[in-house]
């Protein structure tokens, strides 16, 4: 199938390039590279440079590249950043989305994978969650996320679109080639191998008197491989003409505390990691685990790599192999 993976040369995108390319799809990427990193991008995928937000750019693309499907991945993705800069979400995250399904609708494209998000459920009332859940943002990240999975379900009335929406609890991880790799970097497991590595000082826990085991947030952790696989699975069931879903993509299980996390980085890379205390991140519920009943009943999807210790290792291959 001809693919187009907005946002591919970022983290989770280029991995996903990565095992669509591995699946004999033909890929092509979109990205601007705001974020992502043009050597992310894997061998044979092709790049094309442009902005999510410039139509005639995108329509150029499509017409270019021809797509059966669309993963769009390319958004803004922190938490932080969302409540300080709410403008920066709603117009890449929202304003971006509607202009990649405009000129979709324009090119005759109606398939589409969305990255969307935990963060849509907010404060979640109970946990596992499931899809069904009320959704109630506590960020902007979330709420952006949210108003695009929304619009998916209009204009797939309106329009015919199909789309299915992967709502990632934590990804994690890394490929053999690609990882995590932001500036600044905000994401707590990267966090916590540059620390081990020496490359800076002490980890800050975001808060430790959470309602959770040891007072730490509480996440449920996938690696970027059991992602990538997730979206390869989704398009192959459009494909087949299934119908339009929003799916939940973590682990499930127990999840893990900031404190396991340190805990588990420290005797994987064999380092001793410094830590101190600090206050709560604004926006941060206390627990996210996903119920993922549904992607595994619908898609057949199980994660190969939910060990904690698998996932932090192969970040930690990745990053002191650079
Ligand atoms: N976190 C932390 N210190 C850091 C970075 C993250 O304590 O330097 C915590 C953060 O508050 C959250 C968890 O680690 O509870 C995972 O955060 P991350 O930013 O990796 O992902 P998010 O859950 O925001 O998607």
């Amino acid at each position: 199938m001809r693919v187009f993976v907005t946002g591919g040369a970022g983290y989770i995108g280029s991995v996903v390039a990565e095992v669509l390319l591995a699946r004999g799809h033909a890929v092509s990427v979109y990205d601007d590279l705001s974020e992502g990193h043009r050597d992310a991008v894997p061998d044979g995928a092709r790049l094309l440079e442009g902005d999510l937000l410039d139509r005639a750019r995108l329509d150029a693309a499509l017409r270019e590249t021809r797509p059966e499907a669309v993963v769009h991945m390319a958004a803004r993705c922190q938490v932080g950043e969302s409540m300080v800069n709410p403008a920066a979400y709603y117009r890449v995250n929202l304003l971006g989305g509607l202009t990649l399904l405009d000129a979709m609708r324009a090119a005759g494209v109606t398939r589409l994978v969305f990255s969307s998000t935990a963060a849509v459920y907010g404060e979640p009332a109970k946990q596992p969650i499931e899809e069904d859940d009320a959704t109630a943002p506590s960020n902007p990240y979330g709420e952006t996320k949210l108003a695009f999975e929304r619009a998916l379900d209009w204009y797939g009335q309106a329009y015919g679109v199909r789309a299915v929406s992967l709502r990632y609890f934590n990804a994690a991880g890394a490929s053999p080639r690609a990882g995590e790799r932001h500036d600044p970097e905000t994401h707590l497991i990267p966090i916590v191998l540059q620390a081990a590595a020496g490359r800076r000082g002490a980890v800050t826990i975001f808060g430790d008197d959470y309602p959770t085991r040891d007072g730490t947030c509480l996440r449920d952790y996938v690696h970027a491989l059991d992602l990538a696989e997730a979206h390869a699975l989704a398009m192959a069931a459009l494909a087949d003409g299934a119908p339009s879903a929003a799916y939940n993509l973590g682990c499930g299980g127990d999840g893990f505390t900031v404190r396991e996390v340190i805990d588990t980085a420290a005797r994987v890379t064999g380092r001793s990691i410094p830590v101190s205390v600090g206050a709560r991140r604004p926006g941060d519920p206390a627990t996210l685990v996903a119920a993922s009943t549904r992607i595994r009943r619908a898609l057949g999807w199980r994660p190969r790599h939910a060990a904690l210790d698998d996932i932090i290792r192969s970040a930690w291959t990745w990053m002191t192999s650079r």
